[in-house]
């Protein structure tokens, strides 16, 4: 298990992070936190929730303490942007008690207030300065304070601070920090204004970009299903699955590199359009697939969990998980690719007796039970006996040579 000190922190933060009862680093703090102590930019794609604020004010207060030279008047060391005064005093508190074993000045500076005790205040320098655009611009055309010294720039929430229409306020902020500094870009979505912002501030080609799924959030917006079936009917069913007409756009996970190609050849025998991506592939033949699947030449992605990470598509309506994975924490990446930038998705996982272990720790993780689908010609009693649930679809009483072709689980999502 890692911890704080091995991702590199000094004990007077280890201590602070204790004594708010934080034991083990959040994925985004055990990406990020390594990264920035090193020097780099980094691109954070997190949500508030996921632990990004202590991702980035412990690493800042670990750099600025070393070596530590006190500020000059009316400048600040660190910059972190943030769109609202709530924000701001948050994020003020949280360097506030993570640094409290460290001697570092900081200060918050949001609209809404007097800004006399604020210039006061930034007449010595201060290590840290936590600020919204508009107050800072204020600040900085009074001549209150002078951004040349800022080693350290955080943008926090860009896609609210470019929804709030702050871009203008941020840029001209920007052209007024030196060039040579560390700048961290915090978004909980990347739409094409953030990602041309990102590529105008953060050092080209050599920033980390960390993503995290918030579990709560995606688990909540997609629709999950979970169909008992033997393995030698997953095939079959997964071909009825995909004919239905509301599977525009549908990602196939499966565990292994051999098992996508296979799946591929079988699908492709049944008349459907496949393509794979996974690490044995050339990148040119990756992103043949991938832009195939993109144009909507081909409907379906049959993919692994390493090689779906890079991927970044749009409007994908179903994700299909052929193999239930060994890490519940893979199920809700995976699931996540589907009902992005708050559209609906579905999920729908094919769960032989083999996985139905799989499938209680993907349940312990997402903190709910999936709901069944019984609803289709291969459903396997058997499996689901396994595995007590409460039953969604009513099982049919034909084999598996009988029935309808089409799944319920499909048809649910058409109507919903
Ligand atoms: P944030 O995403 O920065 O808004 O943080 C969300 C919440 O998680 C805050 O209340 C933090 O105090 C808390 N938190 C941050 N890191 C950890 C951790 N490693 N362990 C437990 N709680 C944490």
């Amino acid at each position: 298990m890692t911890t704080f000190s091995d991702l590199g922190l000094v004990a007077p933060l280890c201590h602070a992070v204790e004594a708010e009862g934080y034991t083990v680093p959040t994925p985004i703090q055990a990406k990020a936190i390594p990264a920035l102590l090193a020097g780099r930019d980094i691109l954070g794609i997190a949500q508030t929730g996921t632990g990004k604020t202590a991702a980035f004010a412990l690493p800042i207060l670990q750099r600025l303490a070393e070596g530590h030279r006190r500020p000059a008047p009316r400048t600040a060391s660190a910059l972190i942007l943030t769109p609202t005064r709530e924000l701001a005093a948050q994020i003020g508190d949280s360097f506030a008690t993570y640094g409290r074993h460290l001697k570092l000045r900081r200060l918050v500076v949001h609209g809404g207030v007097s800004l006399v005790p604020q210039a006061a205040a930034l007449a010595g320098g201060v290590d840290i300065l936590v600020a919204t655009p508009g107050r800072l611009l204020d600040l900085v055309v009074r001549n209150q304070v002078k951004l040349d010294a800022v080693r350290i720039f955080v943008l926090d929430e860009a896609d609210r601070m470019l929804d709030m229409g702050f871009i203008r306020d941020v840029q001209k902020i920007v052209t007024r920090i030196a060039k040579h500094r560390q700048t961290l870009l915090f978004s909980a979505t990347m739409p094409p204004a953030v990602a041309s912002l990102a590529a105008t501030i953060l050092t080209e080609g050599e920033f980390e970009r960390v993503e995290v799924t918030p579990v709560a959030s995606t688990v909540e917006r997609v629709e999950q299903r979970v169909m008992f079936v033997t393995r030698d009917d997953k095939r079959r069913l997964l071909v009825d699955l995909l004919k239905d007409s509301a599977v525009t756009r549908a990602i196939v996970f499966t565990r292994t590199k051999h098992g996508a190609d296979r799946l591929v050849e079988q699908l492709q025998k049944g008349d459907l359009k496949a393509g794979a991506i996974h690490g044995n592939k050339s990148q040119g033949a990756r992103e043949r697939a991938l832009a195939e699947f993109r144009s909507g030449r081909v409907q379906t992605l049959v993919a692994t969990d390493i090689a779906a990470r890079g991927i970044d598509v749009d409007g994908i309506t179903h994700v299909i998980n052929f193999d239930l994975p060994n890490e519940p924490e893979s199920y809700v990446h995976r699931i996540g690719r589907t009902a992005r930038a708050g559209a609906s998705g579905s999920a729908l996982s094919l769960c032989d007796a083999d996985e139905v272990v799989y499938l209680r720790a993907i349940e312990k993780i997402i903190r709910q039970r999936v709901p069944v689908d019984a609803d289709h010609r291969y459903h396997a009693d058997a499996v689901a006996r396994l595995h007590t649930h409460p039953v969604v679809g009513k099982p049919r009483a034909v084999g598996p040579s009988g029935g309808r072709p089409r799944a319920a689980a499909v048809r649910k999502s058409r109507a919903g």
